[in-house]
């Protein structure tokens, strides 16, 4: 689904990812966590086809992140709000429906899928500037979804979120990974990471190490990912 051999991107003479190699299957979730810094939008940026890596190569759902039948299997929730916020919660999913050339009658089935899936067919008739931040939160979910995307990339998707929401957002990702399609989130957070099937530990632009959550924990015989992030970093330090 996603093959990241060997990138490598500077800014200037700051070399922020560093000779980089990632796969992510098809159907998993797969979390990047590293502290600010640490690379994690840079590397969105160059899978989503936004940056080009300086070296390396990157194979994302058979092409290029750049070819449009890649880009429009993407699906992008990123950190800051991207909701009109004068439209109704309904009127925003139609927009993004309608930038991905879905109309009429399947337009309405899929909102009435998504609207069901994050529970918002209530608040469907509110304006956008009328939610919580919560609420907005699950509209900007719904919205990153309206076309299947076989790839979701998602930045820090539960910062800020109660842990209710959190549980059930990560209900909903895993409904989408078991229909087959892959889930990036990167994060900060430790919980959000522990959610993940696979890891990746980035710090100054270097995987540090990749693995089950819990395996890690274990290769670094470390009471939780945090020390386990610490230890990783520790080994690889000179
Ligand atoms: P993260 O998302 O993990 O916080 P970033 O990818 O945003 O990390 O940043 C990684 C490093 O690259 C940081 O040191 C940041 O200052 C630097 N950086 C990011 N974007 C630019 C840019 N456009 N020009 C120069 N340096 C940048």
């Amino acid at each position: 689904m996603l093959k990241i051999k060997n990138i490598t991107k500077r800014y200037g003479r700051h070399e922020v990812v560093s000779e980089l190699n990632l796969t992510i299957p098809i159907g998993s979730i797969f979390g990047l966590l590293g502290p600010n810094g640490a690379g994690k939008t840079t590397l969105i940026r160059i899978i989503t086809g936004l940056l080009e890596p300086d070296s390396g190569s990157i194979s994302l759902l058979g092409g290029k992140p750049r070819d449009l039948k890649v880009r429009q299997q993407l699906g992008y929730l990123p950190q800051e709000a991207a909701l009109y916020p004068g439209l109704t919660v309904k009127e925003n999913l139609q927009f993004f429906g309608r930038c991905y050339g879905i109309n009429g009658a399947a337009l309405e089935t899929r909102l009435a899928e998504l609207l069901t899936l994050t529970e918002l067919t209530e608040q469907k008739n509110q304006l956008v500037e009328e939610l919580s931040g919560g609420t907005a939160r699950r509209v900007l979910l719904a919205s990153a979804l309206v076309h299947r995307p076989r790839f979701l990339i998602l930045d820090e998707p539960t910062s800020g979120v109660d842990p209710l929401l959190r549980r059930k957002f990560w209900k909903w990702l895993r409904a989408l990974s078991l229909e087959g399609a892959s889930v990036l989130v990167t994060t900060h957070h430790l919980a959000e990471a522990e959610a993940c099937e696979q890891i990746l530990f980035l710090r100054h632009g270097k995987a540090l190490d990749v693995g089950e959550p819990k395996a890690l924990m274990k290769r670094y015989h470390a009471p939780d990912l945090e020390a386990a992030f610490l230890a990783a970093t520790l080994e690889g330090s000179p």
